[in-house]
């Protein structure tokens, strides 16, 4: 299975919002073997938003779309995806019954909420809805594609609740190693040639070593890559 990102947002852009949800996300799915292979921010314009939509998921077998939901005037993300599958926005009935209920229970808290509750509880038509028990916006499937809240404790719970829908074979193995890069390309080379994985080296300048990092999607292929590399380079224990 591979996988796109797509983060929604023009404070992502400016640098004002660190992209956590992008990193949070890609690690999620890379631990489940899924194979990420875009992430890309996109500002907060609905065309833009809904052609990045419409690519991805023609593209890849799953695309998750983070931020814009919500009731303010930047928030374009579900209007965007509903027009990347030519569909209508329509109020849903069990997102809206959700957010009632969420209402109903946080009234006391802030009694001068107002939520239009329509506007909110809309998605594409036929979407499948993502109750959302962190927040007030509602997040939905449609078709292969994920559409969950900007904050990311929300975006974190939401993508919990539908987590088992990703899976994949592509697994890694690590080694360290203080043998410098250079002198590393020719072993890299080989075993990239010989095993037919990926492999990438991530100098971490702070521990003093390098990563070096396999990738595949066949276990026997990164097992004996990983002998290989093991026996052919000088290894140190990463500290703990
Ligand atoms: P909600 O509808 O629940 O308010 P939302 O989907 O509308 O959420 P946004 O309005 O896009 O989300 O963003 C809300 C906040 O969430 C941002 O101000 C930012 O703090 C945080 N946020 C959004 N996107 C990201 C991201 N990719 N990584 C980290 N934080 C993010």
């Amino acid at each position: 299975m591979d996988a796109a990102l797509v983060t929604v947002g023009d404070e992502l852009l400016a640098g004002d919002t660190e992209n956590t949800n992008a990193t949070w996300l890609a690690r999620e799915l890379s631990e489940r073997g899924v194979d990420v292979r875009r992430v890309l921010t996109v500002p907060d314009v609905a065309a833009e938003i809904a052609d990045a939509v419409r690519e991805y998921a023609g593209r890849y077998d799953a695309v998750i779309v983070t931020g814009g939901l919500g009731g303010t005037p930047d928030d374009l993300t579900m209007d965007a995806v509903a027009t990347a599958f030519d569909l209508p926005l329509e109020p849903n009935d069990l997102a809206r019954a959700d957010l009632e209920r969420t209402l109903e229970a946080i009234a006391g808290d802030y009694p001068e909420l107002d939520v239009d509750i329509e506007a909110e509880a809309s998605l594409p038509a036929g979407a499948r809805p993502l109750i959302n028990d962190a927040g007030l916006s509602p997040g939905a499937v449609v078709e292969n594609v994920y559409v969950l809240p900007g904050i990311p404790g929300e975006m974190q719970h939401m993508f919990e609740a539908v987590a088992d829908e990703f899976a994949g074979d592509v697994e890694s193995r690590l080694l360290y190693t203080e043998e410098p890069e250079a002198n590393l390309i020719e072993r890299l080379d080989s075993v990239r040639h010989r095993f037919g994985v990926e492999v990438g080296c991530y100098p971490d300048r702070e521990a003093g070593h390098n990563r070096l990092k396999l990738r595949s999607d066949d276990p026997d292929a990164l097992a004996e890559a990983f002998e290989w590399l093991r026996a052919a380079v000088d290894l140190v224990e990463p500290d703990a």
